[in-house]
């Protein structure tokens, strides 16, 4: 990008709450049911029915209002969104306009540009989803599936605090790791219980006001957001310096041709005339009930961080990628509490741990007692560490104690003196020339001794008494 422009972006986030049954109903949330299998008056506005609040979905919504710093008003409303779309029967969508259930929040996030940065929640509000359109299913022809009418979400809307694609990717993985941490929300963005809006606008370097905005729709993927928020600044940008002027519109993002289309003006509706919704009562939350929302929140991944570096004199590196995901930070916190040493811990968890659950649909198959008593076969110089990764896939797929697992597998290393000697005469009388070599100042070829030693024993020698009884041998 040209350094005399600057880009700013506000996020607009719709994220499905971890119910079980809809926001004003009780239909089932799930996903990928039959379509058009999950709905009931009240779910397809047939008239009559009545919604009544899901009061799970408001204990989760006000956690990750809590969790993202907002204040969650005592006082809510929930208005009707008016508008015509066949994937809305009722011809509204009851959300919240004037008063949100929450506002003034703040996220703190690495950008890969400013180093930690903070974005602004301007506000959440819960609302229900509407049903899809499915284009695929007949040729020619479309489908409607109102399974996800009435499913509950609630909406982020950050101010337009982001300056690059990047960062609002950034963010995004941030906000993600939150929500999931306070149990709001999976935030599948492959399900679609994650999907992004945008509003994008460029502006000359230096200058303070907004240049125009435009709202890019049709996000469903963290790359996608990235990739869509690129295409459209560098319109806008082009757009801006052969003279045009950028039009304030929705823009879609196609993923297929990486590019962004006007939406048709039909798709488009500019008043939706909220009102207050007659068959619902204004939201009043005690303060009792937020008080056991925040006290229900568990240490968010910002807090664990930090408590990880301090508590276990990791590095920030290793304290961000062991707390990314709340199951591998607590995974880690209960090896390190079944004796492992910390930072061997946090090697362990981060490579093989990491490495194993990426191949088993994220399952952590090691006990953690298991793994801390592997390391320490390490540390005690019974395991060589390759022979402990090899103990450690063997306990992953078929269980048992390392300490057994690996005397079965004839892999505890030999510390005894007389029998390492014996490795060491038959590795040095096979090499003379080598030895000669070392005797006459050659020291770096301590390690290929080491190497042979390991070859003959198969792996079996411990490595510190090894070079201990080559250094002897040789200065006889
Ligand atoms: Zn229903």
């Amino acid at each position: 990008m040209p350094a005399a422009w600057e880009t700013v972006v506000g996020l607009e986030t719709h994220v499905q709450l971890r119910t079980v049954s809809k926001m004003f109903c009780g239909c089932s949330a799930a996903f990928g049911a039959p379509p058009n299998t999950n709905v009931c008056p009240v779910c397809l506005g047939l008239p009559g029915a009545l919604p009544v609040p899901n009061e799970l979905a408001l204990k989760l919504a006000a956690r990750a209002a809590l969790a993202l710093g907002c204040t969650v008003h005592a006082k809510s409303v929930f208005a009707r969104k008016n508008y015509f779309y066949p994937d809305l029967p009722k011809g509204y969508q009851i959300s919240q306009f004037e008063q949100p259930l929450a506002t003034d929040g703040t996220l703190s996030y690495l950008s890969p540009e400013r180093g930690i940065a903070t974005a602004t929640i301007v506000r959440l509000h819960v609302e229900e989803d509407a049903g899809k359109l499915l284009h695929d299913r007949f040729p020619k022809e479309t489908a409607i599936d109102l399974n996800r009418c009435g499913v509950p979400l609630i909406e982020i809307v950050t101010g337009p605090d982001f300056r690059s694609p990047q960062e609002a990717r950034a963010y995004l993985l941030t906000l993600k790791q939150v929500l999931e941490y306070a149990g709001a929300s999976d935030c599948d963005m492959e399900k679609g219980s994650l999907r992004v809006d945008t509003n994008v606008s460029v502006r000359r370097a230096g200058e303070t006001a907004l240049g125009t905005k435009v709202e890019v729709k049709n996000i469903n993927s963290f790359a996608y957001v990235e990739k869509a928020l690129t295409v459209e600044r560098d319109r806008q940008i082009a757009l801006l310096e052969a003279g045009g002027t950028v039009e304030q519109q929705t823009m879609l993002y196609d993923a297929k041709t990486n590019s962004v289309r006007p939406q048709r003006s039909k798709e488009e509706s500019h008043d939706y005339r909220y009102f207050p919704d007659p068959d619902l009562p204004p939201l009043v939350l005690k303060p009792e009930f937020i008080e056991e929302q925040r006290a229900a929140l568990p240490e968010l991944p910002a807090t664990k961080r930090e408590r990880f570096t301090a508590q276990y004199a990791l590095g920030v590196d290793d304290a961000a990628v062991l707390t990314a995901e709340r199951a591998v930070a607590d995974y880690y916190e209960a090896v390190v509490h079944a004796g492992a040493e910390p930072k061997a811990a946090a090697n362990w968890v981060r490579t093989e741990v990491l490495a194993d659950a990426k191949d088993h649909e994220e399952t952590l198959r090691v006990p953690p007692s298991a793994l801390a008593q592997l390391i320490g076969l390490v540390k005690g110089g019974t395991l060589s560490h390759q022979a402990a990764k090899r103990v450690f896939g063997e306990v992953a797929e078929r269980g048992g104690e390392p300490r057994n697992v690996a005397e079965a597998l004839g892999l505890v290393q030999v510390a005894d003196t007389g029998v390492v000697a014996g490795w060491v005469s038959e590795v040095l009388g096979a090499h003379t020339t080598e030895v000669t070599r070392y005797k006459n100042g050659e020291t770096k070829l301590m390690p290929f001794f080491i190497g042979q030693v390991m070859k003959v024993s198969r792996g079996k020698a411990d490595p510190k008494l090894t070079q201990r009884v080559i250094e002897e041998q040789l200065a006889s």
